[in-house]
C-alpha cells in the first residue's frame, strides 16, 4: 500500500478533490506551484517515486535520470508524446495514461470547431456585441451538409468525430498508417491525395516524431482555398509556419485549432485572423472528464504501490 513516505512529484494539478485524495495517501510536491522549481526538485529528488504529468509538462530523459527512485509516470491525458518513452522503458519506469474517458468530449470540440468555422459563430457573436447587426450584412457561412471530411488518424477520437459528422450528413474518409478492416469509410494511404478531395481536414492523430509536421505546405495546398483545417491532436502534427503562410495567402479558407506548436504561446499572426478559431487546448476540459481522468491517475498509483496490475498501462 502507498504510504506518506512515497513522494509524488506533481508537474500539473488534478482537480481539487482528486488532489486531496492524492495527498491523503502520498507526500505530494506541487512543482507547478514552486517559485524556484529547480531548488524544490533538488530537495526531494532522491525520494520521488512517481510523477504526475500532462501534455504541457515534458518528462525528458534528464528528469528521469535526476530521480533515482522513480517507478512510475502517470500521465493526466491520453497522448504521451511529452514523455521520453524509450528512456522510461530502459529504466523500467511504468507509464500510464487516461484513454477512452476523454474521447467523446474531445470529439465534441472537433465538431464545435467545424461548426464555428463553417457558420462563423465567433465572428457572429462579435458582430452582435459590437453593434454591427442592422448596420451591415453579416457575411454568409458555408454548409457542412454533403461535404467531405478527411480524418487524419482514425483512432478512438477520430472514430468518435466521424460518427458525429455522419449524423450531419457529411461524407467521411480517413488517412492512417493502414486501412482498417472493420471500417467502411474510404481510406487514403496518401495524405495529400486525401486533402485534395476534402472540404475539411481534421487531425486526430497521435503526436510525436513519426507525425511531426505531417500536415505541411503540400497538404494545405491540396486542401485548397475552400478547405478548412481543424487540429485537436497536437500542435506538432501541423507545420505551424506553413499554416500561417497558407492562411495569409488564402491557400486554405480557415483553421480551427485547439493545440499549438509551443503552448501556451499562440502566434500573433493567427490571433489577428477572422477565419481562425482558437481554443486553449480544452479537448478534455469538462468537470466530468477531468474528474474521471484524475480518478484513473489515482487508481494507477494505488495499483502500482499495492503491487497490483496497472489500470491503463502505456
Ligand atoms: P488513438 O486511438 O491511439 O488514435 C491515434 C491514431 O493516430 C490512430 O488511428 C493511429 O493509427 C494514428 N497514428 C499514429 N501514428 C501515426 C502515424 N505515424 N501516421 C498516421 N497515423 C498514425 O488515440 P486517441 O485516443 O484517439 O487520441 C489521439 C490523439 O488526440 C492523442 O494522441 C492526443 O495527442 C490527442 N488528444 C488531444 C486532446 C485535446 O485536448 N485537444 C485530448 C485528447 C487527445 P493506428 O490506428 O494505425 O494505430
Amino acid at each position: 500500500m502507498p504510504t506518506p513516505q512515497h513522494t509524488v512529484l506533481a508537474l500539473c494539478p488534478l482537480l481539487p478533490p482528486e488532489m486531496a485524495r492524492l495527498e491523503a495517501h502520498f507526500h505530494v510536491v506541487r512543482l507547478y506551484n514552486e517559485n524556484d522549481p529547480e531548488s524544490a526538485l533538488q530537495a526531494v529528488k532522491n525520494d520521488v517515486v512517481a510523477i504526475i504529468s500532462n501534455p504541457n509538462t515534458p518528462v525528458r530523459a534528464s528528469l528521469m535520470e535526476a530521480l533515482p527512485a522513480l517507478e512510475i509516470v502517470t500521465q493526466f491525458a491520453v497522448g504521451t508524446d511529452n514523455i521520453d518513452l524509450p528512456m522510461a522503458k530502459t529504466r523500467g519506469i511504468a507509464v500510464t495514461n487516461t484513454p477512452d474517458v476523454l474521447t467523446d468530449d474531445t470529439a465534441d470540440i472537433a465538431v464545435a470547431l467545424l461548426l464555428a468555422l463553417s457558420r462563423r459563430i465567433v465572428e457572429a457573436d462579435m458582430f452582435v456585441r459590437i453593434g454591427k447587426w442592422g448596420q451591415s450584412p453579416m457575411p454568409l457561412g458555408v454548409t457542412p451538409k454533403g461535404k467531405t471530411v478527411g480524418i487524419v488518424g482514425l483512432g478512438r477520437i477520430g472514430q468518435a468525430v466521424a460518427k458525429r459528422l455522419t449524423a450531419f450528413d457529411m461524407r467521411v474518409v480517413y488517412h492512417g498508417r493502414q486501412q482498417k478492416a472493420d471500417i467502411a469509410y474510404g481510406f487514403y494511404p496518401d495524405l495529400v491525395r486525401m486533402a485534395a478531395d476534402c472540404d475539411y481536414l481534421i487531425a486526430t492523430v497521435s503526436g510525436g516524431a513519426a507525425t511531426q509536421n505531417m500536415i505541411n505546405e503540400d497538404v494545405l495546398t491540396a486542401l485548397g482555398p475552400k478547405g478548412y483545417l481543424i487540429n485537436i491532436a497536437r500542435g506538432s502534427v501541423v507545420d505551424e509556419a506553413a499554416l500561417i503562410a497558407a492562411l495569409q495567402k488564402g491557400a486554405i479558407a480557415g483553421a480551427g485549432l485547439d493545440v499549438y506548436a509551443h503552448e501556451p504561446n499562440v502566434p500573433k499572426e493567427l490571433k489577428s485572423m477572422d477565419n481562425v478559431v482558437l481554443l486553449p487546448h480544452i479537448g478534455s476540459a469538462t468537470i466530468e472528464t477531468r474528474t474521471i481522468m484524475g480518478e484513473i491517475v489515482l487508481a494507477n498509483l494505488q495499483a502500482h504501490f499495492s503491487g497490483k496490475p496497472l489500470i491503463t498501462p502505456v
